[in-house]
């Protein structure tokens, strides 16, 4: 099979004007509207953003991962890649673009598996930025275990009435909806027993108790939500896919949402990488530039490896999406490109932070976020260990145990294997030994 790296000639001006337009445009936002970028936008800061995403809808760089029937330039998943490189940068960038998380996910599913009401009434508004989404599936008392999960959702007439508490729902105070895992038939395994509902943020019972923040975060200032749902009554029609297929439709979601948390890294990694040339390249000590140091040098050239084959990895992974067009047939690389990524992130801006000194550890920069952000990506959406256990299983798949008590590579049964194969070319050597 060949493969082309080449960026499409056509698309290759889209992305030089997306980075300069996020460059000059949207990271300013990230530091005059600092950590706004999931909140309903008030008339003050739409007159900001509004004409913001219309220039991106007007370039058709709008939401590129959805087909056009969505309200996307169904561009697919490599080439939403490299735009996500250059959106990473920022934190206001994948809003502008219409291609945030969780929300990417949660439209990706909907569209999969929604009703044409349910896409009109969710999947619309949020492909048109106008409202946000929530993903609540984490219970307090398990997360990388979903067999665990206890939330409850039970038929009653023509309405489902859900109880329970979920844990760390991104975003759930700015979204207008979640999509909320429940365990609707306890007597068949969990991979049959629980459901995905549609569930407005308004409709009572669903109690946001607090909002909890990462590690640096002021105790009231976070983004996750623990939340009570308290006999919350939602219509029939609130199942989003069919009832028991709430693990099909998981799989789905997580994995676009790995891969576009993947995307984005690549991008913030290359911000830190930018960042220690240039410093390296500025700042004098003991009679010579940081960049002549061969510390330094190693730092840049580590970085630089590590970074082209993360890269890579997820060039590769995106192009298969776009392949096979099913997420579980490329399940083994999302994995890989998941436990990769906390590593990659981490040690660039590690080294990038020594490389800028007492600069680098202080709040001034952004190194310690992005060390707090990798470290974070080692727990989100599953742990790195369950990763690890995936792509294991997935690789071993495709082996099988050794015939007898040796393996099949054991050299003496290969060299006489080999002997006998070439014996009468071999007879002379042989009887020298
Ligand atoms: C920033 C952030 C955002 C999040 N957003 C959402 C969201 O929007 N919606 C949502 O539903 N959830 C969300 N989560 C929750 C996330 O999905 C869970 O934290 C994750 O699945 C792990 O679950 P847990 O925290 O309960 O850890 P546990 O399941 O208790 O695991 C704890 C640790 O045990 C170890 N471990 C677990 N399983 C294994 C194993 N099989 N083998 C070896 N070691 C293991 C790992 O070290 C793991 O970190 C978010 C989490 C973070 C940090």
């Amino acid at each position: 099979m060949a493969w082309d790296f080449e960026t499409d000639p056509e698309y290759q001006p889209q992305l030089d004007w997306a980075d300069e337009f996020v460059r000059e445009e949207v990271e300013p936002l990230d530091l005059a509207f600092r950590g706004q970028q999931y909140m309903a936008p008030d008339a003050r800061l739409r007159q900001v953003i509004d004409p913001l995403k219309e220039e991106v809808r007007k370039r058709r760089l709008w939401a590129t991962h959805l087909g056009p029937e969505l309200g996307g330039e169904g561009h697919g998943q490599l080439k939403l890649s490299l735009l996500n490189e250059i959106l990473g940068r920022s934190q206001w960038g994948p809003v502008i673009f219409g291609c945030q998380a969780p929300d990417t996910g949660n439209a990706e599913i909907i569209a999969h598996y929604g009703t044409p009401g349910q896409k009109e009434r969710y999947l619309r508004p949020l492909l048109g930025g106008e409202i946000f989404s929530c993903y609540s599936m984490t219970e307090p008392h398990a997360g990388s275990d979903p067999t665990q999960f206890t939330t409850r959702a039970v038929r009653d007439g023509d309405e489902w009435v859900i109880n329970g508490w979920k844990f760390f729902s991104s975003n759930a105070s700015t979204s207008t909806f979640l999509i909320v895992m429940a365990v609707t038939d306890p007597d068949v395994s969990p991979y049959k027993g629980m459901s995905m509902f549609l569930v407005p943020t308004a409709t009572r019972g669903v109690n946001i108790e607090r909002n909890i923040g990462l590690g640096g975060e002021p105790l009231s200032g976070g983004h996750h939500a623990l939340i009570h749902y308290e006999d919350v009554r939602v219509p029939a029609d609130a199942l989003l896919g069919g009832e028991g297929q709430a693990f099909v439709i998981a799989q789905t979601r997580l994995g676009g949402g790995r891969i576009h948390h993947a995307m984005r890294t690549i991008g913030l990694a290359r911000k830190a990488l930018d960042m220690m040339c240039e410093r390296a390249l500025s700042r004098t000590t003991q009679g010579s530039l940081l960049a002549d140091k061969q510390f330094v040098q190693g730092y840049i050239a580590d970085s630089y490896a590590q970074l082209t084959q993360f890269r890579l990895l997820v060039l590769y992974t995106a192009w298969s999406i776009d392949k096979y067009k099913d997420y579980r047939k490329v399940r083994k690389d999302i994995a890989t490109v998941k436990v990769v990524m906390p590593g990659v992130l981490h040690d660039i801006a590690q080294r990038a932070l020594q490389v800028h000194g007492a600069l680098g550890a202080s709040n001034e920069m952004p190194f310690h976020q992005m060390i707090l952000g990798a470290t974070v990506m080692g727990i989100a959406d599953g742990p790195t260990e369950v990763h690890k256990v995936t792509v294991a299983r997935q690789v071993l798949r495709d082996y099988s145990p050794s015939d007898g008590l040796w393996p099949s590579q054991h050299i003496p049964g290969r060299l006489a294997a080999a002997r006998e194969k070439y014996a009468e070319y071999l007879e002379h050597e042989v009887g020298n030994q």
